[in-house]
């Protein structure tokens, strides 16, 4: 039987906020989406908000017991904090209790779908038996030329083990352009899955791929793994060996050098505070015709992993920004990034029912600016994961 909800304010995202409209629903699929007084609702949720599912495009679970044991350096200082996170690595007892943790929080505020970084694909198991969708990107990080063959091949080994399902899916992510060989990402773009790496995060690893210079040179070579001719000579070369790539931050892309339709940034509003970065220039990204969803990034960096509290922050450090297209950026832009936008994103007949319901405050301003501003409602949210593909 088809199931009519009401609420004061619909989001499909796909169009424009909709007053007092209706979704229907049946068998966890949505059927329609109307507005008001087309058809009558079987029941009305009041003063909340229905929105798609959110979509965190970048995150860490495994790194979900790290809150506040691995804070944030200024950005001048990003290799001193990335040597705590590999300390606080090596120390961890229970990862899969922490990653557990991890899909618990993402659920109760409300997110449906993740792109999870995942160093040795170790989430897989856990986020194929959740409530939501993911991509998993299996982590590869290796300078030399054997660590990056190990890599490679325990790349493929994890791929032979694992079996995708509609809604938890394999991808692949080469660390950084300062932890792996300029070769490696070709390599791995061979097997053609999605992709995701962290790109221009810091102005250091801009100095070390383009010139060699910088704090990065140090820091590898206290690892014993600084080998300059193995890294890539350019940002641009790494940006075109990844046609379909998600590069994590952005913070710091050269000018010269543009986004393809296929690729994406996920951008971590919160995260890329706490590290102090210079402003993060969406509007001027967004005007180029760049792809952008929002990430929480991992709780080493970030409070929590709120992917509505990010577009909330995101509001406010962006306010030549519309609330219609920070919104799009918590949902669709990253449903799109994911390669799940055919079954979730946006409120539309066909796709699946995922939906969060946000409780809105009592006050008459626009239906973004209830959402999203400076009265919205922080806190958990009722998630419905419908499932269905
Ligand atoms: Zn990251």
């Amino acid at each position: 039987m088809p199931h009519t909800i009401t609420a004061r304010w619909l989001f499909p995202v796909s169009g424009p906020p909709l007053p007092n409209g209706t979704i229907t629903i049946q068998n966890g699929t949505i059927l329609a989406v109307d507005p008001h007084g087309i058809r009558a609702a079987d029941e009305d949720l009041g003063n909340v908000a229905i929105l798609p599912g959110l979509v965190n495009a970048h995150i860490h679970l495994d790194l979900s017991g790290a809150r506040g044991l691995v804070p944030p350096t200024s950005c001048e200082h990003f290799t001193d904090w990335l040597r705590n996170v590999i300390a606080y690595r090596g120390q961890c007892t229970d990862i899969e209790a922490d990653i557990r943790a991890g899909i618990r929080e993402c659920q109760k505020y409300g997110t449906t779908l993740v792109g999870d970084i995942a160093v040795n694909g170790q989430s897989w198991a856990s986020l194929a038996n959740a409530p939501m969708r993911a991509v998993v990107f299996w982590e590869a990080i290796g300078i030399s030329q054997p660590r990056a063959d190990h890599a490679h091949e325990a790349f493929r080994d994890w791929l032979s083990t694992i079996v995708p399902t509609a809604n938890c899916r394999p991808g692949v992510s080469p660390h950084a352009p300062y932890s792996v060989r300029a070769s490696l990402f070709e390599r791995l773009a061979k097997f053609a899955l999605p992709m995701a790496t962290h790109l221009a995060e810091t102005r250091a690893e801009i100095d070390l791929i383009e010139r060699r210079t910088g704090p990065f040179v140090g820091f590898l070579q206290q690892l014993g793994i600084y080998d300059p001719d193995a890294l890539a000579n350019n940002i641009a070369s790494i940006v075109a060996a990844l046609p379909g790539a998600i590069f994590a931050h952005g913070n710091y892309l050269p000018d010269a050098i543009s986004l393809a339709p296929q690729q994406s940034f996920s951008y971590c509003p919160r995260t890329h505070a706490a590290f102090g970065h210079s402003p993060y220039p969406l509007r001027r990204y967004l005007d180029r015709g760049f792809h952008i969803a929002f990430g929480t990034d991992s709780l080493a960096s970030n409070p929590d992993l709120d992917v509505l509290a990010e577009a909330r922050f995101a509001k406010q450090c962006h306010p030549d920004v519309s609330g219609a297209e920070i919104l799009r950026m918590a949902t669709l832009a990253g449903a799109e990034s994911l390669g799940y936008a055919n079954v979730c994103g946006s409120l539309e007949a066909g796709k699946s029912a995922d939906l969060v319901i946000v409780p809105l405050p009592n006050s008459d301003e626009e239906p973004h600016e209830l959402l999203l501003g400076e009265r919205a409602i922080p806190g958990e949210r009722r998630t419905i994961f419908a499932g269905t593909a």
